[in-house]
């Protein structure tokens, strides 16, 4: 049996898989609480980790984490779990043997989607409470000189923009994610409204939810549509819980298609992400498998 972990700032998943599969046989879930210190963390994942095998012999493991990865196995840093030069692969390998591979979650997301399609160059892009991007590029996952690759939630996308969480005004974040309109509209209106309240505005045309979720929306599609150009991607992926939204989404969606630029024979597509449970699992796996010499 395999093991696959997607470790989030609110919940870690714990996937088992057949060897030759990439639909998981059983999946737990337990809520990731990094508050409580690492070694309580690790202690409450090797457990859940042991009862998804069972008694069965584990082949390979895989973990995708929020956080910058080296080639190593280190969270370099991870603002969502608090986490800073952790050796997470020595960790979980005095527990599991040393037979595993660990990824950050949106460079092993991306390498799902785009095994999933065959595609060689992809950008897949999750927009939640923050934003973030993993890059596939002729075929490999792009981490870049500091592992950083892809982290585009903190890029300056308007000069005199709203104040972001890392101090600096007009982040990306601060604008176009979940928790940046929450804060857009109240800082406009004063009430506290969840996203999804918001959207609901929106929708009907009220402002200023209306203008506030279509330039950030706008906003984000922009820079998406840059990416795209610049790397000359071939499938932009989306996931992540505002994509679910079909006001926010179609005004991303709309806005990449008609402003990318068009050169003979060039086509770009917008998806949304189709790997289950969530890609960063299937990915990290993956990548997991061809290091060891399993099956793919
Ligand atoms: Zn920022």
């Amino acid at each position: 049996m395999d093991l696959s972990v997607d470790i989030g700032g609110t919940k870690t998943l714990v996937a088992a898989f057949d060897e030759d599969s990439l639909v998981p046989r059983e999946v737990l879930q337990f809520p990731t609480e990094p508050h409580r210190g690492f070694e309580d963390f690790l202690r409450r994942l090797t457990e859940t980790g042991k009862k998804l095998l069972s008694g069965e012999q584990l082949r390979i493991w895989a973990i995708s984490t929020a956080g910058a990865v080296d080639d190593d196995g280190n969270v370099l840093w991870s603002p969502n779990l608090g986490w800073k030069n952790l050796a997470l692969k020595q960790a979980f390998s005095r527990f599991f043997g040393d037979k595993g591979f660990v990824e950050n979650d949106c460079n092993a997301a991306a390498y799902a989607e785009a095994w999933v399609r065959g595609s060689k160059n992809l950008a897949y892009v999750t927009v939640s409470t923050g934003i973030g991007m993993g890059l596939v590029l002729e075929g490999k996952v792009y981490r870049g000189s500091h592992y950083a690759a892809g982290e585009i939630g903190h890029t300056i996308a308007e000069e005199e923009g709203p104040v972001c969480s890392c101090g600096r005004k007009g982040c990306l974040q601060a604008i176009s994610s979940g928790r940046g309109l929450e804060n857009l509209i109240q800082s406009l209106t004063g009430e506290r409204l969840r996203c999804e309240d918001i959207f609901e505005k929106a929708k009907m045309r009220f402002e200023p939810y209306f203008q506030v979720v279509s330039h950030g929306a706008k906003v984000l599609a922009r820079f998406l549509t840059n990416i795209v150009d610049t790397l000359d991607i071939e499938v932009l992926v989306l996931g992540g819980g505002l994509i679910k939204d079909e006001f926010y989404r179609s005004v991303l969606v709309e806005y990449v298609q008609r402003n990318y630029y068009m050169t003979p024979g060039k086509k770009i597509s917008v998806e949304l992400s189709q790997v289950q449970p969530n890609p960063g699992t299937v990915g990290v796996l993956l990548l997991s498998r061809q290091r060891f010499g399993g099956i793919v």
